[in-house]
């Protein structure tokens, strides 16, 4: 697995989603530099403690506009941001304005686990 930095977000119906596709990878992930939202970093903390990830401010209170100014400035390699389709956000707008930042800077986005999973194995050696 490539040494790369991930950012990692996750609403709070795909959390568990999120948590058991990093444990579920954490050797492919174990190399990588982590960079999540608050309470999605804390999930990951929890279920698998031997990996370290910086944790940004929780979503709504601007962590999903602290990763999208790091994919402005170049440094994040990918995106797993997973998307509650059914339930209404109050940072609606930091959501579509971090989705609209990957596009911009045309980083891979992974938008749901099924697509994680697949783009995680693509960045193995
Ligand atoms: P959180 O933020 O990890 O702090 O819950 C994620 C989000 O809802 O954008």
């Amino acid at each position: 697995m490539k040494q790369l930095t991930l950012a990692l977000v996750a609403h709070d119906a795909k959390k568990n989603d999120m948590a058991e596709f990093v444990a579920m990878f954490e050797n492919d992930i174990r190399p990588c530099t982590l960079f999540a939202t608050g309470t999605t970093g804390g999930r990951i903390m929890e279920r698998c403690p031997a990996l370290s990830v910086t944790r940004l401010k929780s979503g709504p209170l601007g962590g999903d506009q602290q990763i999208g100014a790091m994919i402005a400035e170049g440094k994040i390699d990918a995106l797993f941001f997973f998307v509650d389709p059914l339930s209404p956000h109050p940072h609606d707008v930091d959501v579509k304005a971090l989705m609209r930042l990957s596009l911009v800077y045309n980083i891979p986005m992974a938008l749901n686990r099924a697509t994680a999973e697949r783009l995680i194995k693509t960045f193995r050696d």
